[in-house]
């Protein structure tokens, strides 16, 4: 049955690399060439400038993926003001019609899923099980706020009252809603966000991260297709602190959902509160400075597993990433060799080989600031416990190694470092608390946190303790799964609602009561 936590539905499927059909399909587009996709402002139609940018493979910087147009100021400006004449026959229209859109649009999804997987790999760097996993939590995200939407927005709530009243509670959207979502997670989060704006009533202008546009504008085509109205959704590439100039001071503007860094969050809420009119909130998902806690009863080879998984998977550029290790000192030296042993074997390189690991970080700049972190840490005294090969590398590419760095104290990471860096720091087991659990808190951070123990009590101590969104015992801890795990962080990590949660359409409304005397 249809309820607040469990809307009936079931997620996507992936490819089966045993069916010889799905795999041809996913290589041939692999392969693909020909014209190369332009992405382009959604207000522009027809009027594409001449020098428009250059989208290039973070694995072969040599390879042209596409193209991709900025919005000007004044794009970013049409775009809010057709998308606020548009809202109220959008919220008018239902929950009904509107999560019949979404539906439709998973359906195209799964359709174009080759074509989305490709530019994933192309355009993000992103590894083919990566690839193919985001594209099942896109289209996840677009069928289970559909069941949301439909189970709490399309139908009015009765409430009790005296006779002679009707009481009814509604839930509309709040106006426009500026999305803006990272490179990270270009199609899954890029469409997490809108669609659970669109279904909850909203008209939205959606601005890609700056290094993705060409995934989200074939995201964006699709919607379009599945009957989402074009001033509906707009879609507005540009540079993030020319589309806040625009964006935080529209008068249309009903809410902002952003995901990428805390201090961009934090500007975000001060631009907000500066406004003059209504009052409109942020919902902000930010990063994290993740720890896995492992105590001796835990099973080290399994541990080692979930820490290669957790570290290294999408080369670390994952908010929920494991970027600190505790580990209790009496197996610690053990696990240290386990994990080593397992970089060695880790395949790095082109993304779109079936057998990689690890691809590229996302540009250039990434993988300089990466290596100056590195370089800065180490010299004053850091041990760098392994750090993998790049031999077999093209040198054309943004690649990072993956390696594994002893600090002393966790208090010496004090930042969120967005690539395959894993810290490792030793704790006594009478230390639990002060030095590892204290630790975390201090941080401020509260995004995934891992643990690995066969001791029931040990991990509920930590659970008690733990002001962490997403707490995963004795797994790895990346891969949230829509509806299963809703994913999203407190304090410094987010504001809440979580993504993927029976509770994140309502941060997107407004509740209307309306008592009628009968
Ligand atoms: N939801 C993703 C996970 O659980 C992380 C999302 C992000 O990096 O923002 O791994």
């Amino acid at each position: 049955p249809n309820n607040l936590y469990g809307a009936s539905r079931e997620n996507s499927s992936g490819v089966d690399w045993g069916n010889p059909q799905q795999l041809a399909e996913q290589i041939a587009s692999l392969q693909k060439s020909g014209e190369l996709p332009h992405a382009a402002p959604s207000t522009l139609v027809g009027k594409i400038e001449s020098t428009p940018h250059e989208v290039r493979n973070p694995a072969n910087l040599s390879e042209l993926v596409g193209y991709v147009s900025a919005a000007s100021k004044e794009d970013i400006a049409l775009a809010f003001d057709k998308a606020g004449q548009a809202r109220k026959a959008w919220d008018d229209a239902g929950a009904t019609h509107r999560a019949a859109c979404l539906v439709g649009a998973a359906d195209k999804l799964r359709a174009h899923r080759a074509e989305l997987v490709r530019l994933l790999v192309k355009e993000a760097g992103k590894t083919l099980p990566d690839a193919i996993a985001e594209v099942r939590e896109a289209e996840d995200f677009c069928r289970y706020y559909a069941a949301q939407a439909r189970e709490h927005f399309a139908e009015p709530t009765v409430l009790p009252g005296p006779t002679g009243e009707d009481n009814k509670l509604s839930l509309r959207g709040r106006g426009v809603f500026a999305c803006i979502s990272p490179w990270n997670f270009p199609l899954a989060i890029f469409l997490g966000q809108v669609t659970a704006a669109l279904v909850a009533g909203n008209s939205v202008v959606a601005k890609p991260a700056e290094s993705t546009p060409l995934v989200a504008a074939l995201a964006v085509r699709l919607l379009h297709e599945a009957g989402v109205p074009r001033d509906v959704l707009h879609f507005v590439p540009a540079a993030g602190k020319m589309f806040g100039e625009v964006a935080l001071k529209h008068p249309a503007l009903g809410g902002v959902c952003f995901t990428g860094s805390t201090s961009t969050a934090q500007f975000i809420n001060r631009a907000l509160a500066a406004r003059d009119g209504a009052i409109v909130p942020l919902i902000a998902e930010t990063g994290g400075i993740n720890a896995m806690i492992v105590d001796s009863s835990a099973l080290l080879e399994q541990v080692a597993d979930d820490v290669l998984t957790s570290a290294f998977t999408s080369a670390g550029q994952r908010c929920s990433a494991l970027r600190l290790l505790f580990v209790q000192d009496d197996v610690a030296d053990r696990l240290i060799e386990l994990i080593a042993g397992g970089m060695n074997e880790l395949h790095i390189g082109d993304p779109s080989l079936p057998s990689t690991d690890v691809g590229p970080v996302i540009n250039q700049s990434a993988a300089s600031k990466l290596e100056d972190y590195s370089k800065k840490v180490t010299q004053k005294g850091v041990k760098m416990l392994k750090q993998c090969d790049l031999n077999q590398v093209r040198t054309e590419g943004s690649y990072f190694a993956p390696r594994m760095l002893e600090l002393n104290n966790a208090r010496e990471l004090t930042s969120e470092e967005f690539g395959p860096i894993l810290h490792v720091v030793r704790f006594k087991r009478e230390n639990l608390q002060s030095d590892v659990l204290a630790a975390i808190r201090e941080a401020g951070y509260g995004l995934t946190l891992g643990v690995h123990t066969r001791i029931e009590s040990v991990w509920q101590e930590i659970v008690a303790e733990a002001a962490v969104g997403n707490i995963y015992i004795n797994r790895n801890m990346i891969g949230a799964v829509v509806g299963v795990q809703p994913f999203g962080g407190e304090g410094l990590s987010g504001t809440g609602p979580k993504a993927g949660g029976p509770h994140y359409l309502f941060r997107f409304a407004t509740e209307r009561t309306l008592t009628v005397n009968t």
